[in-house]
């Protein structure tokens, strides 16, 4: 089998643009990923990456020495190395897809190929549940409201701003305000209130405030039984990570801007984080994804991907989820279809079928998503074919 031409696709997902990649063979197989910039900055040039990649390291080859062509265009692309998030980014899609093709080919869920399901269902926290909310009563009534929906587990931003363009805004210049730690206090104390003592809370704190400040905030709120907090520090400060756990109780996460097995070993090595969150989409895949997993199990941590991209990029972080033995809970976002603008990237999406907190392993051959007509027809960015005909390139 021989990998004879690609599509990519960059599609309006509500408040997110996703860039997505399909695969074609002379088979008659086709796989699909998703390159995971799919907010802040850079969809345009995640999508030229994996424009470029495909073109100079894919096409003709065979899909199925998924290694060969991942090493390749790691040692090769030369920005891969030293965590670059658009580089790792397109390589993370190409090598979703070739996973894809491999699976329809065997017949079998990519699950299958990585050891096998470790479990039937999947756990989810919901995120975005709060994106309407203003005031403490908003945020205790959004969350008694999604609880209601049968989610056990809550994440949001205690420290972010409303943001008309970019959703929520993260602390910059290492500001916050000087009561920021009875503001957080009140607000998850209202929560905490409203959802009761077993539901998880999950914070996200953006990487954006100094140690002291932290130290302030997580002393005021540890008795509130907060799951974990994530990105307490900027993503490239592993010793301040280091020192921040030394002052809580409360689980560390960590790993979302942290990329391959390379960029995630730092944060273990700190022994600050119980928990890392690799983005699938991102941190070079998933196979990627369970060498990082299997990392993290040498440092006694487990993995809660995060995953903030399209609902195929949910769909592929389920895949990997359902067979890592050290999985904790994977990101959800419910929501993402009521957002204005919101177009369907895939025709199954998973998080309408989540139950009592519980999302079901994706169904089917290969990864097990279907990307939806529609979106192919209005969302083209890229055909790739080759220049000439040609026979496979092979890697010498
Ligand atoms: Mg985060």
């Amino acid at each position: 089998m021989l990998i004879t031409a690609a599509n990519i696709y960059v599609a309006q997902t509500g408040y997110r643009r996703a860039v997505i990649l399909e695969i074609e063979t002379d088979a008659g197989i086709s796989g699909i990923g998703e390159v995971g910039i799919a907010y802040g900055a850079g969809t345009q040039a995640a999508a030229a990456m994996a424009e470029e990649m495909l073109t100079r390291f894919v096409i003709g080859k065979d899909p199925s020495r998924i290694e060969l062509i991942w090493n390749t265009i790691y040692d090769v692309s030369f920005w891969t190395k030293g965590g670059s998030a658009i580089a790792m980014a397109g390589l993370s899609g190409i090598e979703h897809a070739l996973w894809d093709i491999k699976g329809k080919a065997l017949g079998v869920p990519v699950y299958e190929l990585f050891g096998g399901a470790v479990t039937d269902q999947l756990p989810v926290y919901a995120n975005g549940w709060w994106n309407t909310c203003r005031t403490d009563d908003d945020y205790a009534a959004a969350a008694e409201a999604t609880v209601a929906r049968g989610y056990r587990g809550l994440k949001y931003y205690p420290l972010g701003e409303h943001d008309p363009d970019t959703v929520i805004r993260h602390p910059s210049r290492r500001r916050a305000a000087d009561d920021i730690d009875a503001r957080v206090y009140d607000r998850i104390a209202k929560i905490r209130e409203r959802v009761g003592d077993r539901i998880d809370i999950l914070l996200d704190f953006g990487g954006g405030l100094t140690s002291d400040q932290l130290a302030r905030i997580l002393r005021r709120i540890e008795p509130l039984n907060i799951t974990f907090v994530e990105e307490p520090v900027d993503p490239g400060l592993p010793r301040a990570l280091e020192l921040i756990s030394r002052k809580t109780s409360i689980p560390l996460a960590a790993g979302e801007r942290h990329y391959t097995r390379y960029g995630i070993h730092p944060i273990l090595e700190s022994g600050a984080v119980s928990i890392v969150q690799p983005d699938i989409c991102n941190t070079g895949g998933l196979l990627e994804g369970r060498k990082i997993a299997a990392l993290a199990e040498i440092y006694n941590a487990r993995v809660a991907p995060h995953n903030y991209g399209s609902a195929l990029a949910t769909v592929i972080s389920a895949q990997l989820s359902a067979c890592i033995p050290n999985f904790m809970v994977l990101e959800c976002f419910p929501d993402f279809d009521k957002e204005p603008g919101f177009e369907p990237v895939i025709d199954n999406p998973l998080e309408p079928q989540v139950r009592d907190g519980l999302m079901p392993l994706p169904a089917g051959p290969g990864l097990g998503a279907r990307l939806s007509d529609t979106m192919r027809a209005s969302s083209l960015w890229a055909r790739i074919e080759p220049e000439a005909p040609r026979e496979s390139v092979g890697f010498g």
